[in-house]
């Protein structure tokens, strides 16, 4: 089984090729991304109309690099798969109206795949991982805890009230004058910094349901930055340091709560895992503090390879292939791209019949 892959859900324009064996394995023959980073930088964040311009303008040539790296045609795929959402819409349009026509021209089966289930079916390509599992996704856009029961079959057990973890990340570094996007810049001014100056509330923590909330992190950040003005480096390190370290505090507490309600939901399991995807899964010490943690519980932590963990059309591809191999039917071509597609609401409308 082999499928190619597209995603624009966002502000990352990727085409993929991926394999599936009769065994499950996956392998990847190819997987192009293009970053518009450099596009949005100036605007401290993604500019939706800009980011449908630009998938425009590039995915039909890189989904012909992508066949191209992969060494195969369009004849020797076997599906196609494009996220049809959640995402900006006009982004998402641009690759499902793209995905639909190859697949119709080329007489493929073609299926809509919800960019969270991409993310969350990830680590059986890379790690063969059985269900059920847990998943946290911490992504610019999302910030969830998803039980992965099998294909198709996901229930969030928690969710950001308010921001993403990763827009704290950027909107953080933004207050402090730091360039976008914040993650990275953070994380590396709080290598330098003193995380014990200064201590930031732990939003949520010890409140027994599962959900996240950033935006009161945020808020502190912003009122402790006022105080300080003129702000100076040792300053925004020491914040810098500080913020992350109420964000990993804050982690340990909402993801030990799932590992519990896991363990109590599935006591047969014998090896359970966590995964981690979205940007934010780059983060060192917070994924080191996932690790030690999983560790402590007797889980297995898995994080796939960066590339993977952010957006990409190789877990678009896979996902497509897991359906397909699984004999799930074809979606139709009528289907229409939607910008909020919870986990757990399975079907896309057809266009025209109403949202
Ligand atoms: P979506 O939510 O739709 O998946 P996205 O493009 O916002 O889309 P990703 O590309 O997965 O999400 O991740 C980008 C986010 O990850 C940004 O918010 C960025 O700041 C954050 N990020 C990247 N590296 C780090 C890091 N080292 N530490 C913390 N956050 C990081
Ligand atoms: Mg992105
Ligand atoms: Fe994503």
């Amino acid at each position: 089984m082999r499928v190619l892959g597209i995603e624009t859900s966002c502000d990352e324009t990727a085409a993929a090729i991926v394999e599936r064996d009769d065994q499950g394995h996956g392998r990847i023959l190819s997987n192009v991304v293009l970053s518009q980073i450099a596009d949005h930088a100036p605007y401290g964040g993604v500019v939706p109309e800009i980011a449908a311009r630009a998938h425009v303008e590039v995915l039909d040539r890189l989904i012909g690099q992508a066949l191209q790296e992969a060494h195969i045609t369009l004849d020797d795929v076997d599906a196609v798969a494009a996220t049809a959402g959640p995402g900006l819409v006009g982004g998402l349009i641009v690759g499902l109206m793209t995905g639909k026509a190859i697949a119709m021209a080329a007489q493929k089966p073609f299926y809509a795949i919800n960019h969270l289930e991409g993310h969350a079916l990830t680590p059986r390509l890379t790690d063969r991982i059985d269900f059920p599992y847990l998943l946290l996704l911490v992504s610019g856009g999302h910030t969830q805890m998803v039980l992965v029961k099998g294909l198709g079959d996901y229930e969030r057990l928690g969710t950001t009230i308010d921001d993403a973890l990763g827009e704290a990340f950027d909107k953080t570094a933004k207050l402090l004058g730091l360039p976008y996007p914040g993650g990275p810049e953070v994380e590396k001014a709080a290598v330098l910094g003193d995380p014990d100056r200064f201590t930031l509330p732990r939003p949520l923590k010890g409140e027994e349901r599962l959900d996240f909330s950033f935006s009161g992190l945020k808020t502190a950040v912003r009122q402790l930055a006022t105080t300080l003005e003129p702000l100076s480096q040792t300053d925004i390190n020491d914040i810098c340091a500080a913020f992350q370290t109420a964000v990993a505090d804050t982690l340990d507490d909402r993801v030990s709560r799932s590992l519990r309600r896991f363990r109590q939901s599935f006591p047969d399991v014998e090896e359970p895992a966590l995964v981690v995807a979205g940007g934010v899964a780059a983060n060192k010490v917070l994924r080191d503090g996932l690790q030690e943690l999983c560790s402590e519980n007797g889980f297995r932590f898995v994080a796939p390879p960066l590339a993977l963990c952010t957006d990409n059309a190789a877990m678009i591809a896979w996902a497509g292939a897991e359906r397909a191999s699984d004999q799930a039917p074809a979606d139709s071509l009528d289907i229409a791209p939607r910008s909020r597609w919870p986990l757990d609401m399975q079907s896309t409308p057809l266009i025209g019949a109403g949202r």
